[in-house]
This record gives C-alpha cells, sequence and structure tokens, in this order.
C-alpha cells in the first residue's frame, strides 16, 4: 500500500483522484487571484511519478485530448506510483496564445524557467508549478505541439550538453523519448532556448524530461492524438505505474538539433512563389533540389533551392509565398536510426 501524499496543499489518499489549484492571491489589477489547475492521480501501490503538462505555449492544446483519453481510462486503485497533470499556463491557453499579452515574451513561458517568485507574472507561476508539483516527481512530460509542416518528434537532450544534468538522466530521456514512439527524435546536441526551459530545468535536477512537439495536422488529427495516447501510456507501462504492452514504431530517426538555423535551412534568395520538390521524411544529400521558386509575372521559374546537408526533409514551409530570405525547407542531419 502506498502512502497518502500532499501535492500544493491537496492531500490524496492511496488510490484516489483529486483535482487541485496553485492558487496566486492579488494577481489581477481587479482582484482577482490566478489558479493553475492540477489532478493528481495516487495509485493504490507505492511507484513512480510521472509529470505531463500541455500548452504552456497556450495555443498548443493538441495534447489535451490525448491526456483526457489517458486519464479517462486510469484507475488509480489499480496504478502503482503516481500521475500529476497540470496546465501550467491558463494565462495564454485563455487567450489561445502562445504567449499571454499580459507579460509578452519571446518562446513564451518555456524560456523562463525556473520562474522567481519575485518575477512577472508568467516567472511567478512557474516558479510554482516546480515547487509545489515538479518537485514531487521522477519523470516529465511537456507536451507542445507545432503546425503542419513537420512530423511529430521529441526533442530530448543528450549526455555532455549540460555539466550540471547526470549521465543517467539523459540516458532516460532518450528512452522517454523513444517510448513516446513518434518517427522523429530531435536531439538538442546544443544548449536549447537558453537552457530557460521546463525540459533543461528539469535534467539539470537529475529529472528526466522530454517534449513531444505534435506536428503535422489540424487539432482533430485522430492519428497524431493516438500516437500521443500511446506513448504516453508506453511511458506509465515502463515506469510500472501501469500494466500493459508497449507499442512502438518498427524505425525512428535520431535528427541533430542545431541552435543556427542556416545550417540546415534552405533559404530563398529571390521573392516569389514556392513549389517544393520533395516531402516530409525524405532522405536527400547535401546539394540535392529540395523545391523551387517561379514568378507569379512570368510563370518562369527564377530559382532552385538545394539541400544545405545530408539529412532529413524534416520541415516544409506550408504557405507558398516566399519572399527573398524566408527559411523554405530543412533538412537536419541523420544521427542514426531506431528499430522497435
Ligand atoms: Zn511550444
Amino acid at each position: 500500500m502506498s502512502k497518502q501524499i500532499t501535492v500544493a496543499g491537496v492531500t490524496v489518499d492511496p488510490g484516489k483522484k483529486a483535482l487541485g489549484v496553485i492558487e496566486i492571491k492579488d494577481f489581477w489589477a481587479d482582484g482577482q487571484c490566478m489558479e493553475i489547475p492540477f489532478m493528481v492521480l495516487h495509485g493504490s501501490k507505492p511507484g513512480k511519478t510521472l509529470f505531463i503538462q500541455v500548452a504552456q505555449h497556450g495555443s498548443e492544446v493538441m495534447g489535451l485530448d490525448a491526456v483526457r483519453r489517458l486519464i479517462h481510462e486510469l484507475d488509480p486503485a489499480e496504478m502503482s506510483g503516481t500521475l500529476i497533470y497540470c496546465l501550467p499556463n491558463p494565462l495564454a491557453f485563455r487567450e489561445k496564445a502562445r504567449a499571454t499579452m499580459f507579460d509578452p515574451k519571446p518562446g513564451g513561458m518555456n524560456r523562463i524557467w525556473p520562474g522567481n517568485p519575485e518575477g512577472s507574472l508568467t516567472e511567478r507561476m512557474a516558479h510554482l508549478i516546480l515547487e509545489e508539483l515538479v518537485s514531487h516527481v521522477d519523470e516529465v512530460v511537456d507536451l507542445h505541439c507545432a503546425g503542419r509542416h513537420c512530423p511529430v518528434w521529441v526533442y530530448y537532450e543528450p549526455d555532455g550538453v549540460s555539466e550540471l544534468a547526470p549521465r543517467e538522466t539523459a540516458e532516460r530521456s532518450e528512452e522517454m523519448a523513444r517510448l513516446f514512439g513518434a518517427p522523429v527524435l530531435y536531439v538538442e546536441v546544443e544548449a536549447y532556448g537558453g537552457r530557460k526551459t521546463l525540459r533543461a530545468i528539469c535534467v539539470d535536477k537529475g529529472i528526466p524530461a522530454i517534449v513531444p512537439e505534435l506536428g503535422g495536422h489540424s487539432h482533430f488529427d485522430e492519428e497524431i492524438i493516438q500516437l500521443t495516447h500511446v506513448g504516453l501510456r508506453n511511458i506509465m507501462i515502463d515506469l510500472r505505474i501501469i500494466e500493459g504492452e508497449i507499442k512502438l514504431p518498427k524505425k525512428q530517426v535520431k535528427l541533430k538539433w542545431r541552435g543556427d538555423p542556416k545550417i540546415s535551412v534552405s533559404y530563398t534568395q529571390k521573392g516569389g512563389v514556392f513549389v517544393p520538390t520533395v516531402k516530409l521524411g525524405d532522405i536527400v544529400k547535401k546539394g540535392d533540389p529540395v523545391g523551387f521558386i517561379y514568378s507569379p509575372r512570368t510563370f518562369e521559374t527564377i530559382e532552385t533551392l538545394y539541400s544545405k546537408q545530408d539529412g532529413y526533409v524534416f520541415t516544409i514551409r506550408e504557405n507558398p509565398v516566399a519572399h527573398q530570405g524566408d527559411g523554405l525547407v530543412s533538412v537536419p542531419e541523420i544521427l542514426g536510426w531506431l528499430e522497435n
């Protein structure tokens, strides 16, 4: 039997589910408080604790439906360990915006971790989430989403990028990324986001963490919601919080994330209309054509775009209207393939 736990002031008995809010009083000018909602599913048997959050970039809500399905099928009485879910950024969520207009920062909430109890609105929220929720957990999944211009991928940081992150943490982050089951693992071989992301802060504390980016289609894309649902289940099964069968795709590719986009992105030198000649997931060589630009005045081809390096076609810009200097196709280097 596991023991009762108290998370952000909410006490949860073994085998029970509880809802709570982190309340920040005197938050708004009109005197209203901020509420950051969370849920705890506390297993009847002891085990690991997983933290899942969705939409810290408030418009990136696609993971919610996968979490909804997961929560509905979980029975804490049958669980060994604990799941904590949080909607971390109600500010941006209610605005349907990546970053809130009340605290606009490039990169939004995911560039201000670990937050600051005396900082901006979002910094205060991040600080409390870290102190009150993440302090209880063994592993972190921070769900984001991207557009139609890319596949689903999972960011993680390998060993050696951070001096603080233990090797085991990096190795487990890679394993979590594999378990999520996305076609692409995007390996942050350089420090990302000024190391001010939740993911970076967690791994520096020895908490393995991944950032799945649900790209590809609309918010209602069933295939991607199912992939996410299965991916979260896989991680929980691997942590032995729940029982079940881990389901993985046959092959996954590991791509090298580089901070400088000039390494992988083909930019047009001429304004015009873009036509890609590759599709997402194609494998190309340095110098292979990846698209062309035609003039909307003459319909003549005025430029051919070539791949900067050998690699995997990872993004193709959706809108064909291209101005001089626009990045249109990215081809990161392939680090290797995982066979499951
Ligand atoms: Zn995001």
